[in-house]
């Protein structure tokens, strides 16, 4: 028997979180006591409905109705509980609704004291005395009738996970909508929602699954009398003899193989667009790298000082470039450690900017313009100092040679002779708007590709799934298992009658793989990690 759950499900926070007032919130119920506890709120009797009062009509199904509910917490003996608030209610009956189950939104007025009214009413509604209700035994049926408990993050999406209402990849692409923060991470996200992920594996699942049933009828007839294996062994030695037994699967695997694998040269862009960049200042201390990650944040986010060596650890600023979401960081200024007034503590901060240029997927490096020959020999130390820095990396630097205000004759110096190189200000913020949207279309370059219709269209000519693009290593980790195991079953599919159980073992694998990615199979693990990350009321 389903529990019935209940939530604060709009943002705002209400009154148990701490959070601000919101115009309106959300309070959400599903569970086969949502609509008892409905008609409980709306029932100004103190006798309630299980009391024998008079019993409210609930609103039609789907259609937003203006009510009042009644406080059942109400501690007087008048005739009437006293009124919570004027709230728009709606009901969708089970099982065509988000959960599969009964559902009540009550749209209140977003203050603490109604939220936590309503809130409060909800949790104790088991235990409200009812005047006209003295034996235990209908007092307990009442119970019954009106047992919610507050739902746990992410219940509401699992329950319609459980009832067939949303596949795993959906879930995964809900909890990502959730979150998302900029545009494009919503489209993504929305595409996914929308099911051609799912799809798509789905449909070479199927395809594996059909190759599967061919070899099993091969293996049954093989053990049939009727059949000659070694007869048929013979005729391997010339190679065509797993095309005999295969016939036309052969080639349908290779070429799912194929789609495989350019779904998985992808250079991650469905996973970056999702996790978002990471984009490492580094340079000199002093070259204003603090500033310039202030004028891109738009706000003191950094500690900006004329004492070198003031950023020692390393600050963050998220920032929407053209819809992807981009980690900023700051970093320790880097220089020689033999340098006058180097100690312990910035040879460990510059350590860490060296880690953070690695991890990052772009690199600023700025240099301070009166300063240039320095600037420039220690953002290349940093990048080319480390035996494990990535070459495409290398190539990608984005140069930023800062002060340009100070140095007039920099504009036609050789400062700017490296290509990528850009003259800007912090100060008089010249420059800053070329260089970010240069900034802006290195990161949209990283997420999307050229062709993307084209490169779809080549993925698969399954219906529905264009543009379904990897979000996520782990739909990443089992898409590479099911591909290398039609790598080995291409050669042991050569090998005739005696890898055909081999050869199909490695199709079975396959298609397991596929289904744990959408679900089919073996998803606990999966979801424990997926519902935690959801918030309440979700
Ligand atoms: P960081 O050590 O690289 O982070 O450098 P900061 O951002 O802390 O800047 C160091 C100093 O340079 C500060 O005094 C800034 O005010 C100054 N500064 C930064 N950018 C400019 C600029 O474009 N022009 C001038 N004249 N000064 C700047
Ligand atoms: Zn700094």
């Amino acid at each position: 028997e389903e529990e019935t759950i209940f939530a604060l499900s709009s943002g705002g926070g209400g009154a148990s979180v701490g959070g601000g007032a919101t115009a309106v919130a959300v309070i959400r119920m599903s569970g086969p006591c949502a609509f008892n506890a409905l008609r409980e709120l709306l029932s100004p009797s103190p006798n309630g409905l299980s009391g024998g009062g008079k019993l409210p009509k609930l609103p039609k199904a789907r259609m937003a109705s203006l009510r009042t509910l009644y406080d059942p917490l109400t501690n007087n003996d008048s005739e009437r509980r006293d009124p919570l608030d004027s709230a728009l209610i709606l009901t969708f009956p089970g099982p065509n609704s988000f959960t599969g189950e009964d559902i009540v939104e009550l749209h209140c007025h977003g203050s603490r004291a109604v939220v936590n009214g309503v809130l409060s009413a909800l949790t104790h509604l088991n235990s409200v005395p009812i005047p006209a209700i003295s034996d235990e035994e209908s007092q307990q049926a009442r119970r019954r009738r009106l047992s919610l408990r507050p739902a746990d993050p992410g219940e509401f999406t699992q329950r319609a996970y459980a009832h067939g209402k949303l596949g795993l990849v959906e879930v995964e692409a809900l909890s990502d909508l959730i979150v998302a923060d900029t545009s494009l991470q919503r489209k993504q996200a929305l595409k996914q929602f929308d099911g051609r992920l799912s799809r798509l594996y789905m449909g070479w699942r199927e395809e594996l699954i059909k190759g599967l049933a061919h070899a099993e009828a091969v293996i049954d007839f093989g053990d049939d009398e009727a059949l000659d294996p070694d007869e048929e062994d013979d005729g391997d030695m010339d190679g065509d003899g797993g095309m005999s037994i295969w016939g036309g699967i052969s080639p349908r695997i290779t070429s799912l193989r194929q789609a495989m694998e350019r779904h998985l040269a992808d250079a991650s862009r469905g996973e970056l667009l999702r996790d978002g960049l990471r984009i490492a200042i580094v340079g000199r201390p002093n070259a204003g790298k603090s500033s310039l990650l202030n004028l891109l944040a738009g706000r003191d986010a950094a500690i900006v000082s004329s004492t070198p060596g003031t950023t020692r650890d390393v600050v963050e600023v998220i920032l929407d470039l053209g819809g992807v979401r981009c980690t900023l960081l700051d970093t320790a200024g880097v220089r020689e450690e033999k340098e006058e007034g180097v100690n312990e503590i910035e040879v460990e901060g510059m350590k860490r900017a060296r880690i953070a240029a690695k991890d990052a997927h772009i690199v600023v490096g700025v240099v301070d313009s009166t300063d240039y020959e320095r600037g420039l020999e220690a953002v290349d130390e940093l990048i080319n100092g480390d035996g494990d820095f990535d070459d495409w990396k290398k190539d990608n630097i984005l140069y930023v040679v800062n002060k340009v205000d100070l140095k007039n004759e920099m504009k036609d110096n050789d400062c700017l002779s490296k290509s990528n190189s850009f003259g800007i200000s912090c100060t008089t913020s010249e420059g800053v708007n070329d260089f970010l949207s240069v900034l802006t279309t290195e990161a949209l370059s990283l997420v999307s590709s050229d062709n993307d219709e084209a490169s779809s269209a080549a993925l698969s000519s399954l219906e529905g799934s264009e543009g379904a693009v990897i979000t996520r290593a782990r739909h990443r980790r089992h898409v590479e298992a099911a591909a290398d195991a039609l790598g080995r079953f291409e050669v042991l599919s050569g090998q005739g009658y005696m890898a055909l159980d081999m050869a199909a073992e490695e199709l079975r694998l396959a298609a397991s793989e596929l289904g744990r990615i959408t679900g089919a199979i073996d998803v606990e693990d999966v979801l424990d990690v997926l519902f935690a990350d959801f918030c309440i009321g979700k």
